[in-house]
């Protein structure tokens, strides 16, 4: 499990909520590295594949004493694995989302599906409770969305594999001053605010694409989460904890050889298919450094394929 979480006194209970992606309001304690080492190699040597430095003060890593989590030890945890019976990933545009982002939400579910070899079912646009509005604060609390939006919607929903809300609403958690996004593994569900990725833009850059890289990042994390996977401490990696948007926008889109083999092994997804259409993926969506990194990956595959059956 996942250790960086935070009291709610809320049902959802705490032990299973992992806030991501928040700027911490105590910004303390002394950086520590986890000892373990990462139990899957890279399938084929190559400087894409950078292991985590000393975290500075102010990453996640410093403030956060997580130990990692091995591909043995996520095997031997894993309560959310697809199926048969549940094998379904549902996307909730929440309060005007739908209408203020309409591309980002169209290509979201695009790239989850991708991402996790999922079938993404998109359901209709729902508003966030007024009771989980801190009028003092102007932001939505996402603990509280969760409970009482997304926990009734994917009980409903026994295909669900994970439900990931998105709102265009600003939120925050617990004492945390603002959250990015929140997941819970046990129940299978996670709610993201794109509010700040609009706002935070780094100078000379297109506004929408930014946008986009984080809300991918984000949503694909969370799901992550969803699916088991605790912050990867062992390579640059999708799955890294990240203390601000600074820290965010340093880590990269993918996963890391061990998280790979996480979702692999979770979903059976099929590597050199999901590269290549995360290749094309990332061409449309003219990220050209993203796509030139799932091509290299496909190329691998592709040689490593031809190899074994010469
Ligand atoms: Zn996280
Ligand atoms: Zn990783």
């Amino acid at each position: 499990m996942n250790n960086c979480q935070v009291s709610t006194g809320l049902p959802l209970a705490a032990a299973a909520l992992i806030v991501c992606l928040a700027l911490a309001t105590l910004v303390s304690g002394a950086p520590r590295r986890s000892k373990k080492e990462p139990d899957v190699e890279p399938l084929i040597p190559s400087d894409d594949w950078r292991r985590l430095g000393e975290p500075k003060p102010g990453d996640w890593l410093y403030v956060f004493d997580e130990p990692g989590q091995t591909f043995a030890e996520y095997k031997r945890e894993l309560k959310n694995r697809k199926s048969d019976r549940r094998d379904k990933i549902y996307v909730v545009p929440i309060g005007e989302l739908d209408r203020k982002h309409p591309d980002l939400l169209k290509s979201s579910v695009r790239y989850f599906s991708i991402f996790f070899d999922c079938e993404v079912v998109q359901l209709d646009p729902r508003p966030l409770p007024r009771s989980t509005y801190n009028a003092k604060r102007g932001q939505y609390d996402a603990g509280a969305a969760l409970d009482k939006l997304l926990l009734p919607l994917v009980r409903e929903r026994k295909d669900a594999l994970a439900m990931i809300g998105l709102t265009s609403e600003d939120l925050y958690h617990g004492t945390l001053n603002f959250v990015f996004g929140v997941g819970s593994h046990r129940d299978r569900v996670g709610l993201q605010s794109v509010y700040r990725f609009y706002r935070w833009i780094p100078k000379g850059k297109d506004r929408d694409r930014v946008a986009l890289v984080r809300t991918l990042k984000t949503g694909s994390h969370e799901i992550g989460h969803i699916l088991g996977m605790s912050h990867c401490t062992f390579y640059e990696c999708v799955m890294n904890g990240s203390n601000s948007l600074d820290e965010s926008d340093r880590r990269p889109l993918f996963l890391c050889p061990v998280c790979m083999s996480k979702l692999e092994w979770n979903t059976g997804l099929d590597r050199l298919a999901r590269y290549r259409k995360l290749r094309d993926f990332f061409k449309q969506c003219k990220l050209k450094g993203d796509e030139a990194f799932c091509k290299r990956r496909a190329e691998e595959l592709e040689k490593l394929k031809a190899s074994s059956t010469e």
